[in-house]
């Protein structure tokens, strides 16, 4: 679009330039006004033409233009206006005006006050002029009716033929259109806005420009799904983390129970004999006491009667303690896992997987017809 702009531009800029060589050409010879100087007029004239022709044919190529560093630096500086900046009927009048509208009708830019004169003039009057700063959005194609023919570069196409369906200009009629039914583009297109074909073209760009702004915003929501899908499963990461945090403090407590249960079975079972054991300590410590007096203090008679009256108590603790003995058992609580590093490894292997979702779209919100030409491209696929 900005090389066709800058096309227009510089068609303008090589006109008004043809213009200037015209008038300084010409001024001279329209004051003598012999025949020799109207027959130049009309050399420089044709000259002009050409020239224009073949340097807007030169500008017209906007592949090869816009390949060179140069062309594309000047796009990319080009803020100017699509319209010549001087009003054109006060240019051929040699002065300088400031563009202020542009005729659709005439095709050339005018100051304020020859918009004034064309809005009153009878020649002119059902002429549309539009404000030039309010067609600031508008590109070349909407304010040109001057197209040059593909296949002859330097001539403008000017008819129309119905069988192709095809803008041809004067060379091409001889040629590919020689059978066909041509009408000059001029009378064809005087109803033309209000011909089935604009309007339905009209209706169609609407739709179409609908239906790309709805991919465009399927498009975006999709990319700020994917953002947000991250950040969900980057918590539910989290989340995992906590998973297996409640799982080991409930595997903690089940242990814990366990080893309070079984610390107290241990306990009953080292302290069952506890009171014998005690009984036993008691009546020993007496009878030692018993002894260490009668062997420090007593009469042989006393130590006598001690020996001999507490014998068979004292072998009745003997077989007792060897009782107790006997029933002695060293016993405790261990703790033993597998759980180790290896065993967690091969327990959980991961986490989960995280994989590419798609879901097919349904072709709902774009026009009937290509939302069918879709689905018939889908199912010769399928
Ligand atoms: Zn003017
Ligand atoms: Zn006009
Ligand atoms: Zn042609
Ligand atoms: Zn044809």
């Amino acid at each position: 679009m900005y090389v066709t702009c800058l096309i227009l531009k510089l068609n303008k800029e090589i006109y008004s330039e043809a213009l200037k060589q015209k008038k300084k050409e010409t001024k001279p010879a329209a004051a003598s006004n012999t025949v020799e100087a109207k027959q130049t007029q009309i050399r420089t004239d044709r000259e002009i033409n050409s020239e224009f022709l073949k340097q807007k044919n030169n500008v017209t190529k906007p592949d090869t233009a816009s390949n060179t560093g140069e062309a594309k630096q000047e796009l990319r500086t080009d803020g100017q206006s699509l319209f010549s900046r001087y009003c054109e009927p006060c240019f051929r009048g040699n002065k300088e005006s400031i563009t202020f509208s542009w005729c659709s009708d005439c095709e050339e830019t005018l100051c304020s006050a020859c918009d004034e004169a064309h809005r009153i003039s009878k020649a002119s009057m059902s002429h549309t002029a539009i404000a030039v700063d309010k067609m600031s959005s508008i590109t070349p194609i909407t304010v040109s009716s001057y197209v040059l023919c593909e296949a002859h570069p330097e001539i403008n196409m000017e008819f129309y033929c119905s069988e192709h369906s095809l803008l041809c200009c004067r060379a091409c009629i001889p040629t590919i259109h020689r059978f066909c039914s041509i009408v000059s583009i001029e009378d064809v297109s005087k109803t033309a806005k209000q011909s089935a074909l604009f309007e339905k073209l009209s209706i169609d760009v609407k739709e179409l420009f609908d239906a790309t702004a709805c991919l465009k915003d399927r498009r975006s929501n999709n990319l700020e799904e994917i953002i947000q899908q991250e950040l969900t499963i980057t918590s539910k990461i989290k989340q995992l983390k906590a998973v297996f945090d409640k799982h080991f403090e409930k595997l903690e407590s089940k242990l814990e129970n366990e080893i309070k249960q079984l610390k107290q079975k241990v306990v009953s079972e080292v302290t069952q004999n506890e009171n014998a054991i005690d009984k036993l300590y008691i009546s020993l410590k007496k009878h030692k006491a018993d002894f260490q007096f009668v062997t420090d203090h007593g009469s042989n008679k006393q130590a006598f009667m001690l020996a001999n009256i507490l014998k068979p108590e004292i072998e009745k603790k003997e077989s007792e303690l060897n009782e107790l003995i006997a029933l002695e058992r060293k016993i405790g609580v261990e703790f033993e896992t597998n759980v180790d590093n290896v065993y967690l490894e091969n327990a959980i292997k991961s986490l989960g997987t995280i994989k590419i979702s798609e879901t097919s779209i349904e072709y709902k919100n774009i026009r009937p017809s290509i939302a069918q030409s879709m689905k018939s491209k889908e199912e010769k696929l399928a």
